[in-house]
Order: C-alpha cells, then sequence, then structure tokens
C-alpha cells in the first residue's frame, strides 16, 4: 500500500501509424500525470481528445511510442503481469458471448486471470452490481444497463485495487447514468481507487474528487474538483431592466455584454474586480431600474471554455 500512486502516467506520447506518406495522428504528446490511492479520478476531455489512447495503453491494448507508465508501481513494460492484476478496466463497447450467462462469464473471466474456484466471488459481485436474479439467465436478454454492469463486475472478478471505466455513461439515459454512478460511488466506498473517463462535465464534477483535463493530446489542468472549479474567475448577472437598452454598459471589469431579450442584459464580469451589487450600481446610475436579477456561479464548464480556448 504505502503512498505510491494508484496509477503513474510520466511523458506518454503515442503516435498511431500513418498510411503511405500520411505522418499518422499524434494522439498523445507527452502526458505526464499521478491518480493518487483512494479516490474517484476523473479524466476529461472532449471527443479525440487521447482518453481511450490513453486507457487502453494500460490495458496492454495499445503499444505507446514513448513514455512510461505503472500501475500500482508495477512498470507496464517491465511487469505487465502484475500491472495487469492491479487494474480492472470497463471498455466503452459492450461486448459479450451473447449464450452466456451472467455468472459463466465471471467464472469465465475468473478463470482466465487464473483466481482458485474457491476464490471465486462471481455471486458476491453480482450482488454488488444488483445482478443477482439476473445471474442464470442468457447475457442476450439483458438490458444495455445490466449489461454495463455486468461489464463492471467482470472487471472485478480478480480483485484489483484499480476500477477503470472508459466513458461509462456515453449514450446512456438519464436513468441508468444515476445507477451507474451510484454503482461506481458504492465500489469506491469499498476501498476502489476508480479512474473515469467522460467528455460530461457535469459528471466528472458530480462524481470525482480529482480531475484531470486532456485535449488534442495533451494535459492541460490536473487539481482538485473544488479548486477547478474555484479556477472560474467569471462570474454572470443577467438584469431585466425597466426599458429598451440603446448603448451596451462598458466598465474594465465587464468581460462581455450582450443583450439577451428586449429588455434584459447578461453581464459576464470578472469577480476578483467588480461584485454583482456594483454592477448593479452602475446601471441605476446611468439612470435605469432593475426589475428582476439573476446571477450564475461559476461551473466546471466555464473553466472548462476558458482552458480549452485558451489552448
Ligand atoms: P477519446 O477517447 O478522447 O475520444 P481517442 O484516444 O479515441 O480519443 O482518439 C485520439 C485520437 O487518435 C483521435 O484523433 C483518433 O481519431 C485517433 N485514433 C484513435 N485510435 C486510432 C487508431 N487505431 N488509429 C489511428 N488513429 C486513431
Ligand atoms: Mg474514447
Amino acid at each position: 500500500m504505502n503512498d505510491i500512486p494508484a496509477i503513474s502516467i510520466k511523458d506518454v506520447v503515442k503516435r498511431y501509424s500513418g498510411h503511405g506518406d500520411e505522418p499518422g495522428k499524434l494522439a498523445l504528446e507527452g502526458v505526464s500525470f499521478d491518480v493518487p490511492q483512494g479516490g474517484i479520478f476523473g479524466l476529461l476531455g472532449p471527443n479525440g481528445a487521447g482518453k481511450s489512447t490513453l486507457i487502453n495503453i494500460l490495458a496492454g491494448l495499445v503499444r505507446k511510442t514513448s513514455g512510461s507508465a505503472s500501475i500500482w508501481g508495477f512498470d507496464i513494460d517491465h511487469d505487465m503481469r502484475n500491472a495487469k492484476r492491479a487494474i480492472g478496466i470497463v471498455p466503452q463497447e459492450i461486448v459479450f458471448d451473447p449464450f452466456f450467462t451472467p455468472v459463466e462469464v465471471l467464472d469465465n473471466q475468473a478463470g482466465l486471470y487464473g483466481v482458485p474456484r474457491a476464490m471465486r466471488r462471481s455471486m458476491e459481485l453480482l450482488r454488488a452490481v444488483h445482478l443477482e436474479d439476473k445471474a442464470n439467465a442468457y447475457a442476450r436478454t439483458l438490458s444495455g444497463g445490466m449489461k454495463r454492469r455486468l461489464l463492471i463486475a467482470k472487471a472485478l472478478v480478480h480483485a484489483p485495487p484499480v476500477l477503470v471505466l472508459d466513458e461509462p455513461t456515453a449514450g446512456v439515459d438519464v436513468e441508468l447514468r444515476r445507477q451507474l454512478w451510484e454503482l461506481v460511488q458504492e465500489m469506491n466506498a469499498e476501498g476502489v481507487t476508480v479512474v473515469l473517463t467522460t467528455h460530461y462535465l457535469e459528471e466528472a464534477e458530480e462524481l470525482c474528487d480529482r480531475i484531470a483535463i486532456i485535449n488534442h493530446g495533451k494535459l492541460i489542468a490536473n487539481k482538485p474538483t473544488r479548486e477547478l472549479v474555484e479556477m472560474a474567475r467569471e462570474k454572470i448577472v443577467v438584469l431585466t431592466l425597466d426599458r429598451e437598452i440603446d448603448a451596451l454598459p462598458e466598465h474594465p471589469a465587464f468581460l462581455k455584454c450582450a443583450n439577451v431579450g428586449e429588455r434584459s442584459i447578461e453581464v459576464t464580469f470578472d469577480r476578483d474586480r467588480i461584485n454583482a451589487g456594483e454592477v448593479l450600481a452602475l446601471l441605476q446610475g446611468e439612470g435605469f431600474a432593475i426589475v428582476d436579477v439573476t446571477t450564475r456561479e461559476p461551473d466546471l464548464e466555464d473553466v472548462f471554455v476558458s482552458l480549452t480556448s485558451a489552448g
């Protein structure tokens, strides 16, 4: 145990091979970060950012071009056997043999990992993912949500300390997303370090205690979620005035000012330089009466937009 990182990634570069004269896609441009033990770590980035490439390198499915990575202290180049034992990976795609039952799927997987029969815990895992009553149903009769839960159980048969989920909720409905979030939190409460990739900001903000952001193959942030949200220096106030406004107000601390309705304007301001009260006073000073006010707290989306547009 001690405090080695659950996963450590150093200067990882991946260039996919090209065709003919075409150079291959540079999917990772030297990415380094550590995933601490015990938390829920989010690897957040838009489609094509390089998230799956990184996960597939850890899974041994994609060969990195350079750099190094270790899982629970085991280097994936020098000790892949132990590295693989320390991690369970839930792929984005659902693939099952439709003629196996959930309990058979888990027993087979345990066999692949050389888990002795006496130590197999297929039923316990099915209970953990709330599929106990489907233990003997054919996999093809399971709903999409049940299949995803079975994949999570399958990734856990060898009791790895680290569970990685690649886009667990991409394209799933709201209810199933909630169920999967709860399941992830339950696994984490049991002591499993969880890493999940997602392109949903809301998901990362809700679930993860730490978030790394990857964009175009580069790491652009890696911070506790709370600190990341606090990086949003902007605040937005929407004002409804008593009459139409001809010239939008200007002030050095305003980052943006826009008409959002006949008598409504939205002011984005630097919350370190001015506060909402001063924004109101400014408009009142220009002779407007304010009919309604709403403010918005900064969220991860604001940080994300400013980080990704700066890059
Ligand atoms: P993400 O999971 O963040 O959506 P990926 O890691 O799948 O991103 O893809 C990163 C980039 O690498 C994309 O531009 C993608 O088109 C490219 N890519 C992914 N897999 C391959 C492959 N097998 N061969 C060539 N290019 C690939
Ligand atoms: Mg992906």
